[in-house]
């Protein structure tokens, strides 16, 4: 081999090592334990993030209910996000210390569907979620949130935090077009049928509504804006709450798709490269993939 081809072979390895080999984000995904059928969603949620190219996926599951959690420790703190699909028993102090440590230390965290339902005790887990459902919430632990006339509306009337109506196709309206994860998403998008998470409560501190959707009365929905997806800092930590997700067939929803891509991204570095995928769902129709 002569000494230029010598060289360019060495400049291709280097190129090959900056672009293959360019430390792929660390995600963590957390299940065990849910009300819902985690078993068949986490593989959704490992997959549509190792699609996008940027990360590589660990998955955490706890013991079942009722058994033993002291074992249950993840390092939180070497990765850039941790996906929760968990809802379920108390884990250990030192593990919820971790957690809280982590996300303050800059660590990112998205919430799945339900997985706002856990934890109502736990007073940082609520801050860190912003809102969450069911489990005893009431006016005691925070505003119910809503849209109304170009701003959120924070409602501290008794109630319980938590509800919704039967599955439904419904269209979700951005409210903020600014942020990463939401800029170039159309204004209004439909999502396949899903239960439309509606009067969660919560801490709701530091927390940004991207996109809402109207929960209309005919649906046994509450007549208000809802929001779906949203946003919380926590110290250093970027949260992105995401209400969608009932179950797998609500994965295949390109509006459910793209917008956890982009969320996950978003919470793991605080900025979004992905382009809007060409079947993003347009105001009317859902977009559906195999
Ligand atoms: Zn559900």
């Amino acid at each position: 081999m002569s000494c230029k081809h010598l060289l360019t072979t060495l400049g291709l390895w280097v190129l090959m090592v900056a672009v293959v080999g360019a430390a792929p984000l660390k995600a963590l995904i957390v299940d065990g334990q849910n009300n819902h059928n985690w078993k068949e969603t986490t593989p959704h949620l490992k997959k549509l993030l190792e699609e996008t190219g940027l990360f590589a996926v660990d998955v955490a599951t706890t013991p079942p209910r009722g058994q033993d959690m002291s074992g249950f420790q993840p390092d939180f703190a070497t990765y850039d996000v941790v996906v929760s699909n968990y809802t379920g028993d108390s884990w250990p102090e030192e593990t919820n210390r971790a957690f809280e440590k982590y996300i303050a230390d800059g660590g990112g965290m998205v919430v799945f569907h339900a997985a706002s339902n856990a934890f109502p005790n736990w007073k940082e887990f609520n801050e860190i979620i912003g809102v969450g459902g069911w489990g005893g919430r009431n006016e005691k632990d925070g505003p119910f949130l809503h849209w109304k006339d170009g701003e959120i509306v924070r409602d501290m009337s008794p109630g319980s935090g938590g509800t919704h109506g039967p599955q439904h196709p419904f269209q979700l309206i951005v409210r903020d077009p600014n942020h990463p994860i939401t800029a170039g998403l159309p204004e209004k998008f439909m999502h396949s049928a899903d239960e439309l998470y509606s009067q969660l409560r919560g801490p709701a501190k530091n927390l940004t509504v991207l996109a809402t959707a109207y929960a209309a009365p005919e649906q046994r929905g509450t007549g208000r804006h809802e929001p779906i997806l949203m946003t919380i800092t926590y110290g250093k930590g970027r949260i992105f709450h995401n209400a969608l997700g009932h179950a797998g067939i609500q994965c295949r929803s390109v509006a459910f798709i793209a917008t956890y891509q982009r969320g996950t991204e978003w919470a793991a570095t605080g900025k979004v490269t992905q382009k809007v995928p060409d079947d993003f769902p347009g105001p009317d129709q859902p977009s559906m993939r195999e």
